[in-house]
This record gives structure tokens, C-alpha cells and sequence, in this order.
């Protein structure tokens, strides 16, 4: 059979600011791009408006991307899809996370990166000889793969449809932390791809800032500092207005990349601190120890550099009493953060953390996966009911997300920048405060608070 079109989805997420939807497709995009030229594609993303499913037909195929908490969403869209004769491919985290029960209702699921089996399916499905799983965790090298073509680019027009373009130049993750899905989505292999094809797709792309999705972009400091070197030389040449990534707080330790990092537009580190309380030590999988003096050190030692941190701070872990809540929130007072995100300790399907908790009967009955977005407590914590984390949660997000603690956090970050730099820093000093802030109350009113 001859495709007719392939149509990729990405189910509705934080819905939009003022008119523009917060992060651009990027997987969508790198699928897209993998489609032969001789077949049209479209990205159809649910953020931006509702979903036109009069247009699609029986020669269609249609891919949907989903993480655990849109897989409902996503099922609905599949069956919506379905009604109209198309076939339905589901890739994404929760496919990959647990396939036996997306397999349910997919034509096809997919597991694990799609680099390969992508184009695969694509061909399996034009000879009618489609399987109804395809796993691929094989780990490619990223040399090459699913660079973004021109039409993709276009089509997608990132520019006046979203704030924040996604990007990726590492991926995978060599630590074992327990309640982490990154590794077994992205593998425990870290893989860079090639600087020049970074460069080549961010001029391309014509972007002035970026979000790197890398799970931990920072630990290549310590594992590969010839490339983060090389990587940070070349970004310097460009004419950015800065860019993010995310880090373990022993970037610290690096001041050379740090200096180089400052040169080549590096705005801000999202550093996973994760607890104010050392007695979490064991389920912080080792990248940091609860030790806020430290904490403090790492931070002043990363501005030192003229580079923002946001601190990424996780609730309910077994040692945290209720007293948590007061001492993250005088640490994040104290410390001179740029920003802060708070999440709630989630055991997603797939996990050792999660396994645990279904030994010990410590998860909370009939929770549907839309209420595995971090901002909502699905098991019985350790030291504290589940109100009680509840309500703390709630206690610190609105002390956090408060206009007047993001305005004196935004101002204290582009006060440490020289005055010629206030244009260029002005957006990126408030919008990651403001854009948890939304995403937060965007949670509240649309699932309901538990
Ligand atoms: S360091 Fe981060 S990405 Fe790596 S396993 Fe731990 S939580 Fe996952």
C-alpha cells in the first residue's frame, strides 16, 4: 500500500503563553525528518490547537509520542485515529516504560529510540508486513542521525509558534539512580554527537537560546572534557543569546569549563541538587549528599562564572519529615538560586523505586497516569501522610512562584550581569520561574489537585 501522508502527534502538555506553546516538538521533529521525501509528513501538535482528524484517511500513518502522564490522552487520540482507518503508531516513555499495555490498544508500539526502527516501520507498513512491537535499545551513535531536514524546519516554524526551541547534543546516562526512567530511555551509554552537526543544525535552525534535553549534559565535564571543551569553543563563535542545560552539582568543580562554558553563551545550569536533608543520602543515587554548605559552595563557584542555577529540589523521599518543606524553602531563601523547581518523588512504571513501593503496598490505589506529573502524590510516604505532603507541596509552590519571589530572584540574577548584558538576559532571568509557575497552576486546573 502507498502511505499517504505520516502525521506525528504530541498530545496537549502546559497548553500556551500568550499565543506561543512553551517547547518546540524536537523528538517529533528528528522522527519527521527520518520520513523518505516522497511521502508528506505533518507534526500535529495538541498545544497549539485542536487536532484536525477529519483530514486523516485509511492510507494514513499516524505516529503519537507520549509520556506517562498524557498516555491517556494519547489514547484517546489513537482512537480517534483509528476511527478514521489510519494506523496508529505510540513511541515515547511510557511505551518504552511499559509496552504490554500500550500494545493494547496501538496497532504498533514502539520501544525505545526509534532512529532505527522508524524508518523500518515506515517501510513495514507500505508492504503491509507491519509488526505490532518493534524494540530497539541498541543505543545507535548519534553521528548523523535524524539531522533536521529543511521542510521539517519549515513546516514547523518554530520561531513564531513556540518560546523555548528544544535541542539535544548528548544523550544517555551512566548513573543508576533508582527512581530515574532517563536510563532506560536514553540508555546508561553517554553519546555525543558531532560538533559540527550541532553547529550546522543551530544555524539552520536560525535560534538564539535553547533547552538542551540532555539528562545530564553536566556529568560529560568529569567524562569527557575534550569534547565539552571543543563543544563550548565552537558554541562561542555563535551569536547566541544563551542557552540551558542540565547538570550534577559537581560542575562546580570545573572552572575552566566553567569560563569556557561563560564564553560559548551557557545562561543557566539546572543542577539537581534534590534534598536540603542528608538523611536521603541513599536515594540521591550519588550525585549529591543533602549537604547545603556544599550546596552553597557549588553555587557561588558556577556564578563565579557569571552562569545562572536553577535548583531542582525532590519531596517525599523516605527521610523527609514534614519539616522539609520549611528548611528546602530557607535554603532556596538563603542560597541565591536563580530559579527553583520543586517536584514530588514519582515512582513512575518501569523503576527499582517503583518496584519497591509495590512490595511494600506503598502505592496509592486507582491514581491515573495523568497524575504522574511530579506535582501530585501517588504513594505513602515514609514519614508523613499523604495529605501532608500534599499540602507541603503546595505550601512551597506558592511561597516559590509568588510574583514577588520570582521578581526578587530575576532581579538578583540580572543585577550579576554587566549592564550591557540586561537586554539580552532580561527574558531568561524571570521566564524559567514563570514558566514553572504556569506549568503549575496549569496542572491544578486542569487534572484537579488530589
Ligand atoms: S543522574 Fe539523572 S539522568 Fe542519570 S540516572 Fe540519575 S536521575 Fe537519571
Amino acid at each position: 500500500m502507498d502511505i499517504g501522508k505520516v502525521v506525528l502527534i504530541y498530545p496537549e502538555r502546559d497548553g500556551r503563553i500568550w499565543g506561543k506553546a512553551q517547547g518546540s516538538p524536537y523528538t517529533l521533529m528528528r522522527l519527521a525528518s527520518l520520513v523518505p521525501d516522497e511521502i508528506p509528513v505533518e507534526i500535529w501538535d495538541q498545544d497549539l490547537g485542536p487536532l484536525p482528524f477529519d483530514r486523516l484517511g485509511p492510507r494514513d500513518l499516524v505516529g503519537i509520542t507520549s509520556k506517562t502522564l498524557s498516555i491517556e490522552r494519547a489514547r484517546q487520540i489513537a482512537a480517534a485515529v483509528r476511527r478514521r482507518g489510519s494506523t496508529v503508531v505510540v513511541g515515547g516513555t511510557h511505551a518504552t516504560l511499559i509496552p504490554e499495555e500500550v500494545t493494547q490498544w496501538a496497532d504498533i508500539t514502539v520501544v525505545g529510540e526509534a532512529y532505527r526502527t522508524w524508518p523500518q516501520i515506515i517501510r513495514d507498513v507500505a508492504n503491509q508486513t507491519a509488526n505490532n512491537l518493534y524494540v530497539d535499545q541498541q543505543w545507535s551513535r548519534l553521528d548523523g542521525v535524524a539531522c533536521l531536514t529543511d521542510r521539517v524546519l519549515e513546516m514547523v516554524d518554530e520561531h513564531r509558534h513556540y518560546w523555548t526551541p528544544y535541542m539535544e547534543i548528548t544523550r544517555g546516562c551512566p548513573r543508576d539512580c533508582h527512581f530515574c526512567t532517563a536510563i532506560q530511555v536514553s540508555g546508561k551509554i553517554m553519546r555525543h554527537r558531532p560538533i559540527d552537526e550541532v553547529i550546522d543544525e543551530i544555524e539552520r535552525r536560525r535560534i538564539k537560546r535553547f533547552f538542551l534535553t540532555d539528562d545530564n549534559f553536566g556529568l560529560n565535564f568529569r567524562t569527557h572534557p575534550e569534547y565539552i571543551a571543543k563543544l563550548f569553543e565552537a558554541l562561542a563563535k555563535l551569536n547566541l543569546n544563551g542557552w540551558t542545560a542540565q547538570a550534577e552539582m559537581m560542575v562546580g568543580e570545573f572552572p575552566e569549563l566553567l569560563a569556557l562554558a561563560q564564553r560559548a553563551h551557557l545562561d543557566k545550569l539546572f543542577v539537581g541538587f534534590e534534598s536540603v536533608n542528608a538523611s536521603n543520602r541513599r536515594d540521591l543515587g550519588g550525585k549529591s549528599k543533602g549537604n547545603v554548605a556544599e550546596y552553597k559552595r557549588i553555587i557561588q563557584a558556577i556564578h563565579r562564572h557569571g552562569i545562572g542555577v536553577v535548583g531542582l529540589f525532590v519531596l517525599g523521599l523516605d527521610g523527609d519529615t514534614i519539616d522539609v518543606f520549611e528548611s528546602t524553602w530557607d535554603f532556596v531563601r538563603e542560597s541565591e538560586l536563580d530559579a527553583v523547581s520543586f517536584t514530588i518523588m514519582t515512582p513512575y512504571p518501569g523503576t527499582e523505586l517503583r518496584r519497591e513501593y509495590e512490595e511494600h503496598g506503598r502505592l496509592l490505589p486507582n491514581v491515573p497516569w495523568s497524575l504522574y506529573d511530579t506535582a501530585h502524590v501517588v504513594f505513602r510516604p515514609a514519614q508523613m501522610t499523604v495529605e501532608q505532603l500534599r499540602r507541603g507541596y503546595d505550601w512551597i509552590c506558592r511561597q516559590a512562584y509568588h510574583p514577588a519571589s520570582i521578581a526578587s530572584r530575576g532581579w538578583r540574577a540580572l543585577r550579576r550581569q554587566p549592564l550591557r548584558q540586561y537586554r539580552r538576559r532580561m527574558f531568561s532571568s524571570f521566564s524559567t520561574d514563570m514558566g514553572y509557575r504556569k506549568t503549575v497552576s496549569y496542572r491544578e486546573t486542569s487534572v484537579g489537585n488530589r
